[in-house]
């Protein structure tokens, strides 16, 4: 029988865990899930105050990636998945203090319909014209990696950087995109500059390949849970073994030794593989001893806090807030906030029609600059800017302030490079895997099936 450890209770962790619970159960491998704090799920926690469910750490999944579904099916939670009221969609850019809407056909943040980017307040002519020019690009070999933002900035200018892409990404890497590698944040874009020149030419391709292959309305963009994203971590860790799994419990540091592993934690113990479901940060620490070289690639990827804010509000200030999802801020408005979801606008199930649920986001550099400031310190500046963007005056019902240090990886130019040299480095190590959302993908579904393959790859030692 294989013994494995896992290490970190993320959803990561939880991923394989359930792989290897399968194997458990026909008495072919044994596992041993330890997690540092008291509780599992990492960044998932979902909390219900007043009637609403309100997300401490990610709101949903994006559909188009399918572990997550998938993993949510196989747990029996396939009626409890919902999709984001797309029919509502609407964000906003805060423009000169405005919020724009941003204009219809925009796909991420390339523009496929001319009139509707050429009428909207959200770019400057200049930038109209680039845009417009931008679909005759010529298709260009590709080059060596480089930023999202002069990758952007290549095609569209700056004005679409601070505008777009600085917020969208932001949103989702709580980092900058002069910071971000074009190749492994927005691969899919760099093979459109290779294939079409145009961006905005190649998604119009790609809509009409995905067109013509069904005729059946399109998915939600976002899938949630009815009961918020912990339902994912309850009903995973519901099946599996209780007795196989450590809470409070912190491992200090992982050794190979006689062909298995020593995993030191409270105690010490021996495996036949590990797998190291952590920020890549905290897989650095573990093996710093048995491969220093390894452990300098891993810290060598960098992460970025994150803080959000959930609000209840009563019906009127519902009924006050303008229709869509929310709205992005970008860096050159001189604001704190990042961003502002209207929460019970984007899913059903979130809050009573009675009520106004908003989240509100700081990332990156703004996380860290408002860090040392208490929870009512934190509402306060929330309040302030919600007031100078929205109007909104009205005390809110309730508020909670959710501090994540260090957990959103940034994939910083070259990413892609330095993990074939981490899988080059653990080829030394066949019974070692690593999982997490430090390596291939930030979201939730890669997350989990960095875990499940992370699994995989240990059985077939
Ligand atoms: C605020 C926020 C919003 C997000 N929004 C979305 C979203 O809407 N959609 C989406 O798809 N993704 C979102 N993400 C990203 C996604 O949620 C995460 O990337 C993913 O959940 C990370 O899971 P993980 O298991 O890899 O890591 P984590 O959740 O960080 O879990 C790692 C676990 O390892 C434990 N650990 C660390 N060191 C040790 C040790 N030495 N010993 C034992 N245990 C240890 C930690 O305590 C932690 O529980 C968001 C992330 C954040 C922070």
């Amino acid at each position: 029988m294989k013994r494995v450890a896992i290490v970190g209770g993320g959803i990561s962790g939880l991923a394989a865990a359930f792989t290897l619970e399968e194997q458990r159960r026909t008495g072919s491998a044994e596992y041993t899930l330890y997690e540092s704090t008291a509780r599992l799920g990492g960044v998932i926690r979902s909390e219900r105050i007043d009637g609403c469910v309100v997300e401490a750490g990610p709101d949903s999944f994006i559909t188009e990636k399918p572990w997550a579904a998938d993993l949510c099916r196989a747990l029996g939670l396939g009626d409890q998945l919902i999709g984001s009221n797309d029919a509502d969609r609407k964000t906003y850019i805060l423009t000169d203090s405005r919020l724009v809407a941003m204009p219809d056909g925009l796909m991420f943040m390339v523009p496929t319909k001319i009139l509707s980017t050429a009428l909207s307040p959200l770019f400057s002519w200049k930038t109209k014209l680039r845009i417009a020019r931008e679909f005759f690009n010529p298709p260009r070999a590709a080059e060596a990696d480089e930023s999202v933002a002069s990758f952007v900035m290549r095609h569209y200018g700056a004005e679409m950087v601070d505008r777009l892409a600085d917020p969208l990404l932001s949103g989702v890497y709580g980092g900058e995109a002069a910071n971000l590698s074009v190749r492994a944040v927005l691969l899919r874009f760099a093979e459109m500059e290779r294939t079409h020149g145009s961006l905005g030419r190649g998604m119009l391709s790609t809509r009409k390949e995905r067109q013509t292959d069904a005729n059946l309305p399109a998915p939600s963009l976002f899938t949630s849970l009815k009961d918020g994203m912990q339902q994912l971590v309850e009903a995973t860790v519901s099946r599996l073994d209780r007795a196989s799994l450590r809470t409070n419990t912190p491992v200090q540091v992982i050794r190979p030794e006689g062909g298995g592993w020593i995993v030191s934690a409270l105690k010490s113990d021996q495996f036949d593989a590990v797998v190291l479901a952590v920020p890549t940060h905290a897989a650095a620490q573990l093996l710093s001893i048995c491969d220093p070289q390894l452990a300098a690639e891993l810290s060598a990827i960098q992460y970025t806090s994150s803080i959000t804010v959930g609000f209840g509000y009563d019906a009127a200030v519902r009924r006050s807030l303008p229709p869509g999802f929310g709205f992005l801020v970008p860096r050159s408005e001189g604001k704190r906030l990042l961003a502002a979801t209207f929460v019970h606008s984007k899913f059903p199930y979130r809050a009573p029609e009675d009520r106004a649920l908003l989240r509100c986001a700081f990332a990156g550099s703004n996380a860290e600059s408002v860090w040392q400031f208490s929870d009512d310190e934190i509402v306060g500046m929330v309040r302030d800017e919600l007031r100078q963007i929205l109007s909104l005056r009205a005390d809110p019902l309730f508020a909670r302030v959710y501090k994540w240090k260090s957990a959103m990886a940034q994939y910083g130019v070259g990413h892609l490079d330095r993990l074939d040299r981490i899988e080059r480095l653990l080829q030394k190590f066949p019974g070692l895997a690593l999982a997490g959302n430090g390596y291939r993908g930030i979201g939730i579904p890669d997350c989990i099936r960095s875990g499940r393959e992370a699994a995989e790859r240990v059985l077939n030692l």
